[in-house]
């Protein structure tokens, strides 16, 4: 696929959230099964195509890990627009990741894009001696914005395939 112009398939999910919250580290996790401690840091936009097999159905969808957003402000909106799903990311660790992710899920609901379908992750949960976001705030804001909600560790690997399910079943039932 072209990553300068982006995605163009059907099913394509997006990942965004501030540097360093895990994004990179989530998808590849999700994807080869593993954790990398020395990961270089993305540059614009990687895309992994994953299938996940549900009972109702066989779902195929691209997953855009996005990095670069930090430095902008905005993520350029093709990655977004039309997506089926965006997955916005922070550390239960850092407090200002979540300030950050609300403001990410406020950019997420002005676009016109009824369907889309909204998860906000708690990574890093692994890091519970250094937590500054308590599990009920992010909860509650998942809840107002209608968002599924998980706490993550892409690093013990704790709900990672959980998320991707949530999010594949409530596709299954919007579409
Ligand atoms: P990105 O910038 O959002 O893509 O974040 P990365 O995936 O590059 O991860 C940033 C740093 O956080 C790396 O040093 C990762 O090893 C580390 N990291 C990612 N996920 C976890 C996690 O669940 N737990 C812990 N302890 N560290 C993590
Ligand atoms: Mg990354």
């Amino acid at each position: 696929r072209d990553l300068a112009t982006g995605p163009s398939t059907p099913n394509w999910w997006v990942l965004v959230g501030d540097m360093g919250t895990g994004k990179t580290s989530i998808v590849l996790r999700l994807v080869k099964g593993q954790f990398y401690t020395n990961l270089e840091s993305t540059i614009g936009a990687a895309f992994f195509t994953q299938i996940l097999s549900l009972s109702e159905a066989t779902v195929k969808f691209d997953i855009w890990d996005t990095a670069g957003q930090e430095r902008y402000h905005s993520l350029a909106p093709m990655y977004y627009r039309g997506a089926a799903a965006a997955v916005v990311v922070y550390d239960i660790s850092n407090k200002d990741t979540f300030t950050r992710a609300q403001k990410w899920v406020q950019e997420l609901e002005k676009q016109e894009n009824l369907n889309l379908v909204m998860a906000l992750v708690g990574n890093k949960s692994d890091l519970e001696s250094h937590r500054e976001v308590a599990a009920e705030e992010g909860d509650q804001f998942a809840q107002q914005h209608g968002m599924i909600f998980v706490e993550t560790s892409a690093k013990t690997t704790l709900n990672i395939n959980d998320l991707f399910y949530q999010i594949a079943k409530r596709l299954a039932t919007v579409s």
